[in-house]
């Protein structure tokens, strides 16, 4: 979740893929320790952060009979927050995921569970997008896996607009994937445009 909010703060495209409902996972602990604090305070979140609920521990002690020892002393420490935390991980992570979804870039998509490319590597990605473009008569020209903006980037012969349409929304909506569409024009096409004769005065010009 840091991770994708570090991404998303950087203006990168980001999906956390969460396969729980949330982030209640009952085997966290609740400190939040000064360098995290710290980390927090450089990225401008401390404030708000500590506006939640929560508690702060400055030392550590241990009484045994009379002897009081004291185990940690975080007063010393050279930081804005010189105490340990006390919060449940999963209302830090929900705080994080709060600040996240700030920026335009980023998106959390809980219930979805990651098992795709690894187990299924490119050919059965393949296979499921020419089934995926089957089933609305359409057929698969070329898939690319690739580097940079897009990870995957395909050519493919779709019958209309509302099969088009009904691919981008189908896929959109399972949340792991961003699909964008860009219709291709053919060069007889551009052929038989530049032959068409179109009505066209410029604003401005006198019309006749
Ligand atoms: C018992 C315990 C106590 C701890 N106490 C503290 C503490 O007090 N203070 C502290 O700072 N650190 C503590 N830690 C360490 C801290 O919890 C971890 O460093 C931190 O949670 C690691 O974050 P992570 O995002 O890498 O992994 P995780 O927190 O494990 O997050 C991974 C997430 O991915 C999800 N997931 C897994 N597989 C998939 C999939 N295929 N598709 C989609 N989602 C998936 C999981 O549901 C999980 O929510 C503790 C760790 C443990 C185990």
């Amino acid at each position: 979740m840091m991770l994708g909010y570090l991404l998303a703060r950087a203006g990168v495209r980001t999906i956390v893929l969460e396969k729980h409902g949330d982030f209640l996972r009952d085997f966290r602990g609740d400190t939040i320790h000064p360098s995290t604090l710290e980390v927090m305070h450089e990225l401008g979140l401390l404030e708000e952060f500590l506006a939640r609920p929560h508690q702060e521990v400055r030392r550590l002690s241990l009484s045994i009979g009379r002897e009081q020892l004291t185990l940690a002393d975080f007063s010393h420490l050279p930081t804005h927050c010189r105490f340990v935390a006390l919060m449940p991980q999963w209302h830090f992570l929900d705080f994080v995921a709060e600040q996240a979804k700030r920026w335009p870039s980023f998106r959390l998509r809980l219930r979805s569970e990651a098992k795709g490319l690894l187990v299924e590597g490119g050919s059965g990605r393949k296979k499921a997008v020419e089934k995926m473009l089957q089933s609305v008569g359409g057929k698969l020209e070329a898939m690319y896996f690739a580097y940079g903006d897009n990870d995957v980037i395909l050519i493919a012969d779709v019958p209309d607009a509302v099969s088009g349409l009904a691919l981008s929304m189908t896929a959109n909506s399972s949340g792991s994937v961003k699909l964008t569409t860009t219709p291709l024009i053919t060069v007889e096409e551009v052929d038989a445009a530049c032959k068409k004769s179109v009505a066209y005065r410029p604003a401005g010009a006198a019309g006749v």
